[in-house]
């Protein structure tokens, strides 16, 4: 005589720690838990104060983050230049093969038919 009522108790679930991913403003370094104030050039990587110390990074050189980010943009929107040129051409491209895609499927189609016929012909005998 088993009672099986499926009485949950206990909220496990919401007790689960929450490691989501913190904002990008208020990263903290993983190793030391510290606030990501600078950015390693050699690594290109963004540091802590304690990081900075550590034997990883021996002459190593740093940045202050606001300042890398800053150059990291500039050279973004020098990188992306090009980018959305190629971009332009992709999309041309795309376009074109969309076409080029669209006619092969209908020519595989047509050969999946025809080779199907002539299986079933084969069956046949
Ligand atoms: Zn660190
Ligand atoms: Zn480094």
């Amino acid at each position: 005589m088993s009672s099986a009522t499926g009485e949950k108790s206990g909220n496990y679930n919401t007790a689960a720690s929450t490691c989501g991913p913190s904002p990008p403003e208020e990263a903290l370094c993983s190793l030391h838990s510290e606030k990501l104030r600078l950015f390693c050039l050699d690594h290109q990587q963004p540091v802590c104060l304690v990081c900075r110390d550590s034997r990883t990074h021996t002459n190593h050189r740093f940045r202050p983050i606001d300042e890398a980010a800053q150059d990291l943009r500039e050279e973004l929107q020098k990188s992306l230049q090009p980018f959305q040129e190629k971009l332009k051409l992709f999309e041309e491209v795309q376009v074109k093969f969309d076409q080029t895609a669209g006619h092969m499927k209908v020519q595989a189609q047509h050969t999946e038919t025809q080779i199907k016929s002539s299986l079933r012909s084969f069956t046949s005998f």
